[in-house]
């Protein structure tokens, strides 16, 4: 058996730096720890970064944004529902199951929804590739999902 290594005192001081870094406050989502505020919805730090936006660009780059946005914690909060929107039934009759597990799972929670529900994945129509609603681009149309490259085919194809 080795001899307990005593701990150095420069050792000690570096965990002390790191607890004193974890006390500082950092965006939840992507860490960084300029310019921040806290989620209306969770009370949660995150980037004060609406204004990066840039409208109709539809780009995910803000995270205060994006979580509330595209979580069921946002929305949740945004539709004034009650209690927790981990079980939350409104929540859960909003959306079908796919998005309802996106929406609770994606990278923009800081909390993910425990046991999200099975679901059989979207294919699109035409080529029966599989479509992520919440990442892919596609049309709905007529009640059927159509993945944006059979899309294209078939605008190019229209009369
Ligand atoms: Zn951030
Ligand atoms: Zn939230
Ligand atoms: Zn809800
Ligand atoms: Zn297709």
């Amino acid at each position: 058996m080795p001899a307990k290594k005593k701990r150095s005192a420069s050792a000690k001081k570096k965990a002390q730096r790191r607890r004193q870094k974890r006390g500082v406050p950092r965006c939840g989502l992507c860490g960084k720890t300029k310019n921040l505020t806290k989620t209306e919805c969770c009370d949660t730090w995150i980037c004060d970064d609406e204004d990066s936006y840039v409208l109709f660009s539809y780009e995910r780059n803000s995270c205060s944004r994006n979580h509330r946005r595209f979580t069921l914690c946002g929305y949740h909060s945004m539709e004034g529902h009650d209690g927790d929107w981990k079980d939350c039934t409104k929540c859960r009759d909003a959306f079908n199951t796919e998005m309802y597990v996106w929406y609770g799972t994606n990278e923009y929670n800081f909390e993910t929804l425990p046991n999200p529900p099975e679901y059989e994945p979207t294919r699109c129509t035409d080529c029966g590739r599989v479509i992520r609603l919440g990442e892919d681009s596609y049309s709905l149309c007529g009640g059927s999902y159509w993945c944006d490259r059979c899309m294209a085919t078939h605008m190019s194809e229209a009369p």
